[in-house]
């Protein structure tokens, strides 16, 4: 075990030591618990300090009215803002006289650890009260992985010294105060107190509190269930009101002799339920989870993360501190979508008001390949969330003028909520990684029920936006003119290379599932004339190349705009959104985050390796890296192109994001694509899989920094294990039947036990490249060597 910062360096946790009061938000996202339905932020257990407190339903939303300074058609009017829902994590102390307060009298420990293989975040805290009385209190809370609508505390206290008396008072507390994020006072008013009080109830140690939000109209019901163990003679008492459960304890506790609280939460919601239905279903969870028991909730969370980390681990050996960062970052991807069961899964996950809770497309881009290949169920029920917004989705695409569905740029349900169109509705490209994401799941799981149904049902739509968004010229070439591609910082622009690959992809497998589906396809309407003009227009899509710099540009004549001046450019400018007009940007070759070298990794199967080489060179020497979807993208490409070190160190940045603070938002939410990127980084990068046309690849190769790189897949009823060590990669299939992949190029027969060693072909040897001043990555190979 190591240190650095604030964290301790370890394998399977995130240990902070001690209390930093300055940092309590960042430490609130990054002990974040959830379950893809329930969130709860690591605020502490009484409540206050807080940095932001929060407690999230997947899917549980507020309206508000969006502002405009000039109308113009086809703005959405109405956004969608994530409730802080009812808190359930409250558990108050009285010691003695003295309510404990760590801000107060003198913490003598306090430790938090993340575990991730018991899925719990635990915390021990000594602390001597400003009258004299020390506690120890010990907490364990968990949101449960098995029981959806479940979580639950075990909360112990006990006295350092002589006896005490203490009150534990463990609440249900609705509408409380948040700090305000937006400066839209209208959308600050609407969000203020969201929960009318509609029903509150209590029965033994339990309470249940029912509420419906002011505008969008969402019920929502949050319980409280109790098991209580200590000394002779304790005292309890329960009580409701509109906003606020009680379960009072009062107990003489002595050493040896704690109080243990043991707490069950329950949520749920509905836009469509009645008051009793709601109600009742939390008390039906209540139930369930008591039946189990905490430590019931804890053994299945346990036998439930067991069976993940076969599927989904990644084993560094040679860099502790990424190899608990990987963990870190698969471990926050799986809470973001695990049991979101057909809702969304929001850009922050469920750990923080960031970005108002919405969904974007680092879902089906950046948090669903990691998905497909190690929880695919989840994969699946997050496309049919997609599936589930297909009426909304068809409504704007005819608001917009155009056929087929057009999915929103951000939403928590369905409907469009960008108040800015250039990086908003004109970003299409997201349909095209929604069907990217179906093409992408069905092979990794030959899924063929949900490749008839809900996979044709998204892909058929999305190719006829495409088709009517688009337009054959005089020779036939078909262009996709005035959108915007990934990079926010060139917007409205015509063939953008990624779209318009991306398009291709959606066309040709629209045009090839319905050929395997004539029944199906018939029913959504599809005749031969349609499948041709898809196919016609995969063929013949436009792919601008520059041929005098011998590179893609990003879109068309992006290679003949100005450069921007990096060197003019001040450390304190970036990011340059936030401090140069878009007008700028947009006519300039910066580029926010890759767009065209995203294209590369995602249609690589459309360049030559050189083209690759020459282009990864080009947008590395422009690519500012202003969002957190960058480094990772950069990383795979990197170590495709030969560039193993600069491909660490962008993984590294991916992967430290939120624990490092890179950004310094973390307060506001975890950044799950770029969680979900790292572990990309490593098994797209370092790891080499593709999957084009079906066909699992691997071009492995080990960084310098590492001795040893192994991860693990699940694919189409298998298990699979890939290492890379001594110039070698060993393929085990660990579970399933044989199965033909590729290495470097051969194709090789895995038989089911017989691990396969084969020799790794050495990298190619190219310059390095360049980025703009101040803008390189973090140089981890500079940093002395950990293990
Ligand atoms: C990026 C988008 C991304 C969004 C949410 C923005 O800064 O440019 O691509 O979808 O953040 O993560």
């Amino acid at each position: 075990m190591s240190d650095r910062g604030q964290f301790t360096i370890e394998p399977w946790g995130l240990h902070e030591a001690e209390l930093d009061l300055d940092r309590l938000a960042h430490t609130e996202t990054v002990f974040a618990l959830a379950n893809g339905h329930i969130g709860l932020r690591g605020n502490l257990d009484e409540g206050e300090p807080f940095g932001l407190p929060g407690t999230y339903l997947n899917g549980f939303y507020e309206t508000r009215p969006l502002p405009y300074a000039e109308a113009a058609y086809g703005n959405p009017e109405d956004g969608q803002t994530v409730v802080d829902v009812t808190n359930g994590k409250i558990i108050r102390l009285l010691v003695d006289d003295e309510p404990f307060d760590i801000r107060y009298g003198e913490l003598l420990r306090h430790e938090r650890t993340l575990d991730w293989r018991a899925g719990v975040l635990t915390r021990l805290v000594e602390w001597r009260s400003p009258t004299g009385g020390a506690v120890r209190v010990k907490s364990t809370r968990l949101v449960s992985f098995t029981q959806r609508s479940a979580a639950a505390i075990r909360y112990e206290v006990e006295p350092l010294e002589g006896p005490l008396r203490v009150v534990v008072q463990s609440e249900l507390v609705s509408n409380e105060p948040v700090p305000v994020l937006t400066k839209d006072p209208r959308a600050a008013a609407a969000l203020a107190a969201p929960l009318e009080a509609e029903d509150h109830a209590t029965h033994d140690l339990r309470a249940v509190l029912v509420h419906i939000t002011r505008r969008s109209r969402l019920r929502m019901a949050a319980g409280m269930d109790h098991e209580l163990e200590g000394p002779d003679g304790y005292v309890t008492a329960v009580e409701s009101h509109d906003d606020l459960g009680r379960m009072t304890v009062t107990a003489d506790i002595a050493p040896g002799e704690p109080l243990k609280v043991d707490k069950f939460l329950a949520y749920g919601w509905s836009s469509v339920r009645s008051l009793p239905s709601v109600r009742d279903q939390v008390d039906a969870a209540l139930a369930a989870a008591r039946k189990s028991g905490f430590d019931g909730l804890a053994k299945e969370q346990r036998a439930y993360l067991d069976d993940f980390w076969d599927r989904a681990d990644i084993e560094l050996d040679g860099d502790l501190e990424l190899q608990q960062a990987v963990r870190f970052s698969i471990f926050h991807t799986l809470q973001a979508g695990a049991r979101a069961e057909q809702r969304a899964i929001p850009a922050k996950g469920l750990s923080g008001p960031g970005y108002d809770g919405h969904t974007f497309w680092d879902a089906e881009a950046f948090v669903l390949p990691l998905l497909t290949y190690t929880v695919p169920d989840a994969a699946a029920d997050a496309l049919r969330w997609r599936w589930s917004t297909l009426d909304l989705a068809v409504e704007r695409a005819q608001t917009l003028h155009l056929d087929g569905a057009a999915f929103p740029w951000r939403t928590i349900r369905g409907q469009e909520c960008s108040g800015y169109w250039p990086a908003g509705t004109a970003a299409f490209h997201i349909n095209a990684g929604i069907a990217a994401a179906v093409i992408r799941y069905v092979q990794a799981t030959g899924d063929l029920d949900f490749e008839r149904t809900v996979g044709l049902e998204l892909l058929v739509p999305t190719a006829r936006l495409w088709r009517s968004l688009g337009h054959h010229d005089a020779e036939g070439a078909f262009h996709i003119d005035g959108v915007t591609g990934p990079d926010e910082y060139t917007a409205v622009v015509d063939d953008n290379v990624y779209t318009n690959l991306m398009a291709q992809w959606n066309l040709r497998a629209a045009a090839e599932w319905c050929a395997r589906h004539p029944e199906e396809a018939e029913a959504l309407g599809v005749d031969a004339e349609e499948e041709a003009s898809w196919r016609d227009a995969a063929s013949q899509m436009a792919i601008p190349y520059d041929d005098a710099l011998d590179v893609h540009p990003q879109n068309e004549d992006f290679t003949r705009n100005a450069a921007w001046d990096y060197k003019r450019t001040k450390p304190e400018q970036y990011p340059l959104l936030l401090n140069f007009p878009y007008f700028d940007l947009y006519r300039r070759q910066v580029v926010k985050q890759p767009d065209l070298v995203l294209a590369m990794h995602f249609r690589g199967d459309a360049f030559t390796p050189n083209q690759k080489a020459r282009n990864f060179a080009y947008y590395e020497a422009i690519t500012v890296r202003d969002s957190s979807l960058s480094a990772c993208t950069q990383a795979v490409m990197a170590a495709e192109v030969g560039h193993l070190e600069l491909a660490y160190d962008y993984f590294a940045e991916a992967a430290l994001i939120d624990i490092a603070d890179l950004n310094a938002n973390t307060k506001d939410g975890l950044h799950i694509a770029s969680l979900a990127g790292a572990w990309s980084a490593v098994v797209h990068g370092f790891g080499g899989l593709r999957d084009y046309d079906g066909r699992l690849s691997f071009s492995p190769r080990l960084p310098p920094a590492l001795t040893r790189l192994s991860f693990r897949l699940a694919y189409r009823g298998r298990r699979l294990q890939v290492e890379v060590r001594g110039g070698e990669s060993t393929y085990t299939l660990t579970e399933g039947d044989a199965l033909e992949i590729t290495h470097h190029g051969d194709r090789i027969t895995l038989e089911p036990d017989e691990p396969l060693s084969l020799k790794i072909p050495p990298a190619p040897q190219r310059p390095e490249p360049t980025q703009p001043p101040g803008r390189a990555p973090m140089r981890r190979r500079s940093l002395p060597p950990k293990s």
